[in-house]
């Protein structure tokens, strides 16, 4: 059997003629730029959060950096962040000027541990940003006190975590601004690159719109120089038609991942992710800890099952921030995950068949 890590196109063909019809409705109208195809998506996405505003950016890695610009963030600032993440949360940081502050995760859910966050406020302390890394939401109403606390803007990065909830509370509706990713493999996915902006705070909104779209408020009327960052089209067309059935698809990722675990549970090797009480994970990604983490993925690999692994260096640890001057032994947890956490295959159309081949060359690699 052959499993792929995800499989895009079996979501393609089961929304196939919807998809089609939409991409041939951008291009009949010959409107690639801007359009009612932007607002009738920015409006579904925004209904189906109960948010105020969403603005449809380039992609997740510019909606951060529009936000952070637009709060006033920039050099001489500090921006505290999870130590395991993809480098947009923290590169982000940089390209306003502040500096990255990490901080180690929380060993059950490998998100920021909100209990080494206030050692690392200092004066020069402008914002915090969780990531809600695989779907799990971070412990961010607890993030949202210590923000609240120190005068500090609460910036979620939700980009793995659409409708993942706290407390009944969706990821993404706490901070006075979120940020998502439409990377055609997040939960939510484009044919491209595609992000967006959610706020509640409507003068927050104007300016993040007005500075993705090179600091204009109407064509030719600058009000500050900006950048040119604006959601396509043709991206906002599909994803108003996958919008349709991104609630129907996160439950059935929960679904998968309910599968894998109930399996998985029993081989003693294998940590299976676990869900803290009162969140709802909505399994962007899989992620199991094993020893022996290169060899079984190897063994999966040789075995037509493809992994991946997020991520194998914890951003500290990476050649890019040496400059830090960071010790691995300053992160510790997020240091030892990143030799043991492995992504197994986790789409809403994986099959029980296809999860039970998985787990079963999982214990097959275990038992030898
Ligand atoms: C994917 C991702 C981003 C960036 O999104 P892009 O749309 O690829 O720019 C930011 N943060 C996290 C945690 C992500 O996983």
């Amino acid at each position: 059997m052959n499993i792929p890590f995800v499989d895009l196109k079996a979501q393609y063909l089961s929304i196939k003629k919807d998809i089609d019809a939409a991409i041939q409705g951008v291009i009949d109208n010959t409107n690639f730029i801007g359009g009612k195809a932007i607002k009738d998506f920015e409006t579904k996405f925004a209904a189906l959060n109960g948010a105020k505003h969403v603005i449809g950016v380039g992609n997740g890695t510019d909606a951060i950096y529009i936000v952070m610009r637009m709060l006033g963030i920039g050099a001489g600032d500090e921006v505290i962040t999870t130590a395991a993440s993809w480098i947009s949360t923290s590169e982000t940081i940089s390209q306003t000027g502040a500096k990255p502050i990490f901080v180690d995760i929380d060993p059950s859910t490998n998100t920021i541990d909100p209990r080494l966050i206030e050692a690392k406020i200092t004066s020069r302390t402008k914002a915090i940003i969780p990531v809600h890394l695989y779907g799990h939401i971070a412990h961010v109403h607890e993030i949202k006190k210590i923000c609240d606390r120190n005068k500090l803007f609460l910036i979620e990065d939700c980009a793995q975590s659409h409708f993942s909830s706290e407390n009944d509370v969706l990821a993404g509706r706490l901070g006075i601004a979120s940020t998502f990713s439409f990377y055609p493999g997040k939960n939510l996915g484009a044919y491209g690159d595609a992000g967006c902006i959610m706020t509640d705070n409507d003068e927050l909104a104007t300016n993040c719109r007005m500075f993705a779209n090179h600091g204009a408020i109407k064509k030719h009327d600058h009000r500050m120089e900006g950048i040119n960052s604006r959601l396509d089209t043709l991206q906002a067309a599909i994803l108003t038609v996958k919008a349709d059935h991104i609630l129907k698809w996160t439950e059935s990722r929960i679904s998968r991942a309910a599968v894998y675990n109930e399996a998985l549970k029993q081989v003693e090797q294998v940590s299976i992710p676990s869900v803290r009480t009162g969140t709802k994970h909505t399994f962007h990604l899989y992620v199991i800890r094993a020893k022996k983490r290169d060899e079984l993925k190897e063994f999966l690999e040789s075995n037509g099952i493809q992994t991946a692994i997020h991520y194998p260096t914890a951003l500290p640890n990476l050649p890019a921030y040496r400059y830090l001057n960071h010790q691995p032994a300053e992160f510790p947890v997020a240091t030892r995950y990143q030799s043991e956490i492995l992504s197994l295959p986790m789409y809403p159309e994986l099959t029980d068949d296809q999860i039970a081949y998985v787990v079963a060359k999982v214990k097959e690699f275990f038992e030898h």
